[in-house]
């Protein structure tokens, strides 16, 4: 819920409307994952609830933590999907990355997520308790530090999931619950091309990033079929038309697969081709999994990649991958139970999940 939906809800309830709020900030602002928590309710306003309402609808069900302090959660949802999500940790700086679906439908050829399929979707609370459990674990695990940082990176393509992921944009962004900066999220996307002029027009201003990964459609086509359905041409059109506030711009991400798009005519082409766009990209060295059969390429080859790009202009950056020894990085996101190879999902039966481990 909204916050505009909590006190709808108390109000059809026969509650006063701040009632709705009250109980609203103590989930979004303050983290209360039972009614008992919330001291000021009043005995019988916590009972009533407790009997209208559900609190959560994830169970964080086990944490893994890299030799580089990135940890990688895996939650259950009601229904027995796992969905992963990652905490980064980069000097006083966390960032999270979260998921928007089970699985993901866009077939990219180098993801892990592309190999489960769609599953389904998240709605906005499955969205949100990702952050919501994450920041329980690190006032546990390291107080101190807090998420300062939200990428919708992980598993899932979020403009596939748009009403939700939208949703759960306004419930985190609002200042009244956990109170993140509009300008502190990212949202990435595979380019689809009718979403994102929607996007554009909404009221809430996350960052933008796209998933490039080719400097042209011959190269596109064959790494990321949705390609085929809205090729270069349409997605920059999309973009460059794309409002962007002051002193922001487009991030494009660039997985480098070694003899596939890392050549220094590659580097030149891409630099062509985003002439004119306020943007900057990030390069992403392959991260390997067993579902594909990709290469990373050299540390050499992206250097030099990079600098070809820089030289040409072209504000360039090294995404150095983090957490690749637990599967945390990009693109290995998958379910994998003790690094054995993907393992299909199965809808759990029965009780909810155990209690978190580390
Ligand atoms: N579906 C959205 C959000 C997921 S972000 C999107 O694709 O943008 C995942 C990022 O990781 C994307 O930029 C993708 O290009 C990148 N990625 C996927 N598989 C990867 C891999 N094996 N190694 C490195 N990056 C990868
Ligand atoms: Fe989906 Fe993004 Fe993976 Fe492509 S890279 S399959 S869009 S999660």
């Amino acid at each position: 819920m909204t916050l505009a939906d909590a006190e709808a809800f108390a109000v059809a309830h026969g509650w006063p409307r701040f009632r709705g709020e009250q109980a609203w900030r103590w989930v979004h602002a303050r983290g209360a994952r039972g009614w008992g928590e919330m001291t000021d309710l009043g005995k019988d306003g916590r009972a009533a609830f407790a009997e209208a309402a559900a609190i959560g609808s994830l169970e964080l069900a086990e944490v893994q933590t890299s030799r580089d302090g990135t940890r990688k959660l895996r939650l259950v949802t009601r229904d027995g999907h796992s969905i992963e999500s990652v905490l980064i940790p980069d000097g006083d700086k966390t960032t999270q990355c979260i998921s928007s679906q089970v699985g993901c439908a866009v077939d990219c050829q180098f993801c892990a997520t592309a190999k489960l399929g769609l599953r389904r979707n998240l709605d906005p609370g499955e969205i949100v308790d990702q952050v919501y459990l994450a920041r329980r674990l690190l006032a546990e695990v390291e107080p101190g530090r807090r998420i300062t940082n939200l990428v919708y990176m992980g598993m899932g393509e979020p403009l596939h999931n748009y009403d939700n992921v939208l949703t759960s944009l306004r419930i985190l962004t609002d200042d009244k619950g956990a109170g993140l900066g509009q300008r502190r999220i990212t949202v990435s996307t595979s380019g689809l091309v009718p979403k994102l002029e929607r996007l554009g027009a909404e009221d809430v201003r996350p960052n933008l990033a796209v998933s490039l990964n080719a400097p042209n459609d011959a190269i596109r086509d064959q790494i990321m079929p949705i390609n085929r359905k809205w090729n270069i041409a349409k997605l920059l059109g999309a973009l460059r038309a794309y409002p962007l506030e002051q002193r922001r711009r487009i991030t494009f991400e660039y997985v480098l697969l070694a003899g596939v798009n890392d050549s220094l005519a590659d580097a030149a082409q891409l630099a062509r081709l985003l002439r004119g766009i306020k943007c900057k990209v990030n390069v992403i060295p392959y991260n390997p999994h067993p579902e594909a059969e990709f290469r990373r390429p050299s540390p050499a080859a992206v250097d030099a990649f990079q600098q070809e790009c820089k030289r040409l202009g072209l504000p360039t950056y090294l995404r150095t991958p983090r957490g690749d020894d637990i599967d945390a990085a990009c693109g290995q996101l998958a379910n994998r139970v003790d690094g054995a190879p993907l393992v299909p999902l199965r809808l759990r039966k029965g009780p909810p999940p155990a209690p978190p481990v580390e």
